[in-house]
């Protein structure tokens, strides 16, 4: 600053060819000083394995781009006007280093806020700035959230299967790859069962449609547990996602089935509209949880945290916004003794998972990454994404996330209208009663 004021103050009292030296100098100076800015903000809709959007910054500088994840696959094609007719116009020419101040600025200029369309499409911006922010460092991200606590993050994926040898057998070939966290599901034959196999003749019910009923599924899934940790020991840790199905007298019972069983984590007993049963969870059994995947508002997780009614906090993190409010998540759970365990299965781009594996690095409260290695169709696409080996999720030391978008590739998965695109059918009891899903 000192030298640009010395450099104004004294210009216009020169001439001849050393004024016009100084004067270019001062040019280059304020050209040094200034950010690069927002050239064009683009949604990319890429349709590999679910109805994933990417979001691509350019800039004013050729060559300095950015990638966030923006994915919401069930209305994945609601993303694409959010960010293009909204958020596109409204940061075009603003400097691309000012992230917090951005995010705020996006999260304020619908004056409604805190919906799944919008926080994704403003993930896609913040998780694309905080790439260019790599970029321009030529540091992966995981250095300027304050560098590695880690070397890689520990990550756990599910079984399926109808049936307990397959959900054994499964988990066997899990472990044998190396994970020691493993996810176990198990389906219901003639039901739609989360994370199961399904199959079998259809449960007669008093209508068409799927069929879930919470009572074989909570003694199907007690014995599986009983049955899975008998045959596999203590050594491997287990968790299991109750996906918000059951009532929450149910869910509490079942906390206090599973306790004996030791888990590493329950998630989801409760639906977000149920968070306040979590008072009374705490109170019957040490059954750790893990809850937060529906998660869009700091009104749901803060409690949560505060007041220590959860163990492991799971943001979707493009659903909360982005990298920019997942980290002041992260912190707040330090500060309660909450570890963070990110939402990250397949419908979430890997752009989405590099993002939050960098958080994984960076924060000391993280507890387990959900997560697997991407196929090589995926790779081809996203060159350079989170590998999984021994156990762990890898992220690479190249700038930014480390991942470049093949978008010429890319181009051969679009989006295809038809069916529900991308919506989930409904599922009911046996009566017709809709349920959580
Ligand atoms: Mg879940």
């Amino acid at each position: 600053m000192y030298r640009r004021s010395l450099l104004r103050a004294v210009a216009p009292a020169l001439c001849g060819a050393w004024a016009s030296r100084a004067q270019q100098a001062l040019d280059r100076t304020s050209r040094g000083m200034r950010a690069p800015t927002i050239r064009e903000v683009r949604a990319i809709p890429i349709n590999i394995g679910a109805r994933l959007v990417v979001v691509k910054i350019t800039t004013n500088q050729d060559g300095l781009y950015g990638y966030g994840c923006a994915t919401f696959t069930q209305r994945s094609d609601l993303i694409l006007p959010a960010v293009e007719r909204y958020l596109a116009p409204f940061l075009a020419g603003k400097p691309v280093d000012r992230i917090e101040d951005t995010w705020q600025s996006c999260y304020n200029s619908s004056y409604w806020r805190n919906g799944p369309v919008l926080n994704n499409a403003i993930s896609g911006v913040d998780e694309a700035l905080w790439d260019i922010k790599g970029r321009m460092a030529g540091l992966p991200v995981y250095q300027l959230l304050g560098g590695k606590c880690r070397e890689a993050a520990a990550a756990y994926t599910s079984t399926g299967g109808n049936e307990i040898p397959q959900v054994m057998d499964q988990a066997r070939r899990l472990m044998d790859r190396g994970f020691r966290h493993v996810r176990v599901q198990i389906g219901i034959p003639g039901m739609s069962a989360y994370g199961g196999g399904g199959g079998g003749a259809r449960t007669p019910a008093l209508h068409n449609r799927p069929v879930f009923e919470p009572k074989p599924y909570l003694l199907r899934t007690l014995k599986m547990i009983e049955e899975v940790r008998k045959q596999l020991g203590d050594e491997v840790e287990l968790l299991h996602d109750m996906h918000e199905r059951v009532p929450p007298r149910d869910a509490i019972q079942f906390g206090k089935d599973v306790e004996r069983f030791k888990l590493f984590y329950l998630e989801d007993p409760f639906s977000p509209e149920d968070i306040a049963y979590f008072r009374q969870f705490r109170e019957q059994c040490a059954t750790p949880v893990a809850m937060g995947e529906l998660f869009n508002s700091p009104h749901e997780w803060t409690p949560l945290i505060t007041e220590r009614l959860i163990d492991y906090i799971r943001v979707h993190v493009s659903q909360a916004g982005g990298i920019t409010p997942a980290r002041k998540i992260a912190v707040l759970g330090e500060a309660f003794g909450v570890k963070t365990a990110w939402h990250g299965p397949d419908d979430c781009s890997p752009v989405g998972h590099a993002a939050q594996l960098h958080l994984d690095l960076a924060s000391p409260n993280f507890g387990i990454q959900e997560g697997d290695a991407h196929s090589q169709r995926v790779s081809e696409v996203f060159r350079g994404c989170p590998t999984f080996r021994d156990g762990y999720l890898w992220a690479n030391d190249s700038p930014g996330w480390g991942i470049d978008v093949d978008e010429k590739l890319a181009a051969r998965y679009p989006f295809r209208e038809g069916g529900l695109n991308g919506g989930w059918s409904d599922i009911r009891r046996l009566d017709g009663t809709v349920i959580k899903q």
